[in-house]
């Protein structure tokens, strides 16, 4: 392939050791950079790298999504979806209505549901805690895939528990695994412009680490497309990969391209509006590359990218397509076009028609029954 392509030779070398070994953070920063024929390169090499460590199965999940609240007390300049107490679009779902929400994607076949939400200024550790249990006692099998970890710091702040505590007390209660939103991008400087009342880096990953070492799974997530530098999104990358080495904890990577149309910070002219296609194709590449087989798992977001380029993405190292999602709002909030639910025929027939494999699965990547 090498050959034929006739390309730089520094950046053949960092390709041809990509598929042994996992790159540093100057390799995958030249990787970022490229373009024309060694730009197609480092797409074929991560598909390659792909195939090496997950095989030609495109995975999927059943699931659905619960966002209970968008009453929000954050200030993060890129999020569209949170609303003022006593703004009329502002709302609070019952616990009783998030358990019947639940169960009708159960008795639709939704294998997981993932609940988060707003900031609210009336809820703590303990709120959380009780739906966990509301939810668990109606829906014993279940995946519950809840909160992210600015909620469980809110909670912990609110209660004035520590994070292990609560970890505990939500484990008991019934939560499977957490998603790792709120990373955006792990920089502190970008972190003040971007979340200013967010937690930090150090915070962001306590959190997560402690989560792990209570023996509750997270994916992580890099929101890239703002007002980072390409610098930014290597090292983001290579903290998490830092962090798996440590917990084996992570269960996926997802990288959420800025869906900036109504958000503040692109009103204010302060972020780019967006990563272009090409970025995001070398963000998933370079993930590949950087993460090898430490973390196998690279999903597309077809929320965001809508099915038509979700698919091209899958061609660039990356091999899950996150779930069929019954209700998804934030995305919707702010800007994103594609659908809030869709058939799982969509997903097989994009992934045939690619001549791969479509193949269910649970939350943490088991159960795989090819379909
Ligand atoms: S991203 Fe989350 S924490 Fe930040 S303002 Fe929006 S809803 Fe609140």
């Amino acid at each position: 392939m090498f050959e034929l392509l006739n390309i730089d030779t520094h950046i053949e070398e960092i390709l041809r050791k990509s598929l042994e070994k996992q790159i540093s953070c100057n390799e995958a920063l030249k990787l970022m950079k490229t373009t024309g024929r060694e730009l197609q390169a480092l797409l074929m090499t991560a598909d390659i790298r792909r195939e090496q460590i997950v095989g030609d199965n495109v995975t999927y999940i059943k699931n659905w999504n619960i966002n209970f609240t968008n009453i929000c007390t954050g200030t993060c300049g890129f999020c569209a979806f949170k609303r003022d107490e006593n703004n009329d679009e502002s709302y609070f779902l019952s616990a009783e209505e998030v358990v019947k929400r639940a169960k009708t994607a159960w008795d639709n076949g939704a294998k997981e549901v993932c609940i988060q939400g707003g900031l609210h200024p009336d809820i703590d550790a303990y709120y959380y805690e009780e739906l966990l249990q509301k939810l668990r006692i109606e829906l014993p099998d279940i995946h519950i895939h809840a909160f992210s970890p600015m909620e469980i710091l809110y909670g912990a702040e609110k209660s004035d528990i520590s994070l292990s505590e609560e970890l505990k007390m939500f484990k008991d209660a019934g939560l499977d695994s957490i998603p790792g939103n709120a990373a955006e991008i792990l920089n502190d400087d970008i972190r003040k412009v971007l979340c200013p009342s967010k937690m930090n880096t150090a915070k962001w990953i306590e959190i997560v680490e402690t989560a792990h070492k209570t023996g509750i799974p997270t994916t992580c997530t890099m929101m890239y497309g703002h007002i980072e530098q390409l610098k930014d999104r290597v090292e983001h990358i290579d903290i998490l990969r830092s962090i798996q080495e440590k917990t084996g904890g992570f269960t996926e990577f997802v990288p959420l391209t800025f869906m900036h149309k109504n958000t503040p910070i692109y009103r204010e002219g302060l972020a780019s509006p967006g990563s272009t296609g090409i970025e995001d194709l070398k963000v998933y590449a370079v993930s590949r590359l950087m993460f090898g087989d430490l973390l196998p798992n690279i999903q597309v977001s077809w929320v965001k990218l809508g099915f038509k380029f979700a698919q091209i993405c899958l061609t660039a190292g990356a091999n899950d397509l996150g779930g069929t999602l019954g209700e998804e709002n934030i995305s919707k909030s702010a800007g994103a076009q594609h659908g809030v639910q869709t058939d799982p025929q969509n997903f097989q027939r994009v992934i045939r028609d690619m001549g791969r494999i479509p193949a269910e699965r649970d939350t943490l990547y088991r159960n795989i029954r090819l379909v």
